[in-house]
């Protein structure tokens, strides 16, 4: 018989130790960061790109064939309609939550004058820089989000990350195409795209394969090119608000939904999921991420390619539910270092805010913290206060990515149930190594 091999959650997590080993080891010698970085950090980049790359691949055949399997417009309606309902309900909620925890913790006010003046000194150039991004994105009108939705050639889309919802626009129209034309005309068209989501699908696992290594570097780099302890010291209190929160949505509300609307125990969703939360940690890249939260979702935690195929690229776009209360908590922290107080109205147009603000944010590292801008001016704080969070964002980028996956499954998990598309897991966990051994 042959041994158990080590579940792939496993693998992953010893690259990350080893990695932040490996970096704090490098960090004892004179040469070991540009060592790091020149030889290691690329392996992780490249890494991160193989992911990407497969990732518009993945949504056009996958997507296409889940519209068609519908068979029925109405059942994709019904399927949108309530995908972005709970979408909005859990960001939401995260920003309630977000709000009760800088509320109770109040960590602006344990913040020194001294310190504020230091972070905004030595960070201001660099936010001065971010913003520029930004003021684009201001002068955007009502209705400019749907414009954005609908792009003018498909070609042009798909040759960037950044326009997922362009390619998923015109993916489900030719699905809805599919549908109605004659069955003998669609069916090769049917076969096509299956065969090209069967090679993509056995893609993402030989990348998978190399993830406890990419990991390794990704997180090597990291701890080399870390601010100092004494930044994250300072914002110690801001920081255990944010992951108190994160760890709230992961650990509490996410299992919880799952568990009342599905009867989906626990163990099974985490099992399930863990190596996309280990690689959106990694990564911090929702958008990376999603070849493998869709294999997750669709393998182990037995939703039908229908729903992944919409729900997961569609979430990882725009339901951002650790970013979302993030930008609450950063929005309060940010306001009462300054000394204000916020009200209770400016609480909720906070709520209202950081939920749009997220939906805007881009599915790449640090997107969250430049669509902070329109939280703070929204409630009339100096923007340039992002100087104050800014060392620390990258841990809990890493972090509030995590939540941001963990709910994309969840909600295809809700979903799924909800359309009768939820059956057993097609791989068992002792399978999970299944593309290693063939
Ligand atoms: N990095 C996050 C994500 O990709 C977005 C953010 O909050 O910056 O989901």
């Amino acid at each position: 018989m042959k041994g158990k091999k080590l579940a792939l959650h496993w693998k992953i997590i010893l690259g990350m130790v080893l990695g932040v080993a490996f970096g704090y080891l490098m960090l004892q010698f004179g040469w070991g960061k540009s060592f790091v970085q020149d030889w290691i950090k690329p392996w992780g980049t490249i890494f991160i790109n193989t992911l990407k790359l497969i990732a518009v691949p993945l949504i056009i055949a996958s997507l296409i064939k889940g519209v068609a399997d519908l068979n029925d417009i109405s059942k994709l309606s019904k399927m949108g309609t309530r995908t972005v309902g709970i979408f909005l309900l859990t960001t939401m909620t995260a920003v309630t939550i977000g709000l009760v925890l800088v509320n109770l913790v109040s960590p602006g006010s344990l913040i020194s004058e001294n310190t504020r003046t230091e972070l905004m000194e030595s960070f201001g150039t660099q936010v001065d820089q971010k913003m520029e991004n930004v003021e684009a994105v201001k002068e955007f009108g009502p209705l400019d989000a749907l414009v954005d939705i609908v792009p003018e050639n498909i070609f042009a889309a798909a040759s960037s990350n950044g326009n997922m919802l362009q390619v998923i626009f015109f993916v489900i129209l030719f699905g809805i195409g599919l549908i109605l034309i004659p069955k003998d005309k669609g069916t090769p068209v049917m076969q096509f795209f299956e065969g090209v989501n069967e090679v993509v699908l056995k893609i993402i696992d030989l990348i998978m394969l190399a993830a406890p290594f990419g990991v390794f570097a990704l997180l090597s780099a990291l701890v080399v090119e870390s601010p100092s302890i004494e930044v994250f010291k300072a914002l110690g209190a801001y920081a255990f608000t944010v992951l108190l929160g994160i760890a709230i949505l992961i650990f509490v509300f996410y299992p919880t939904l799952v568990k009342v609307f599905t009867g989906m125990n626990y163990r099974t969703f985490f099992k399930g999921i863990a190596p996309a939360q280990l690689l959106a940690f990694s990564t911090s890249s929702s958008a990376a991420t999603l070849p493998v939260t869709m294999e997750r979702v669709e393998e182990h935690l037995g939703v039908e390619k229908e729903v992944t195929s919409f729900v997961c690229p569609v979430g990882a776009t725009v339901n951002m539910d650790g970013t979302s209360l993030y930008q609450a908590v950063a929005a309060v922290f940010i306001s009462q270092a300054f000394g204000d107080n916020v009200t209770l109205m400016e609480q909720l147009t906070i709520v209202l805010t950081a939920t749009l603000a997220s939906i805007g944010s881009a599915a790449v590292p640090g997107a969250g913290l430049l669509m902070l801008v329109i939280v703070l001016e929204s409630i009339g704080v100096n923007p340039a206060g992002i100087a104050l969070i800014f060392a620390i964002d990258r841990p809990l980028d890493m972090c509030r990515t995590v939540a941001n996956v963990t709910s994309d499954a969840t909600v295809a998990v809700l979903i799924g149930k909800s359309l009768g598309k939820l059956g057993p897991p097609k791989v068992k966990e002792w399978d999970d190594n299944k593309s290693q051994t063939g």
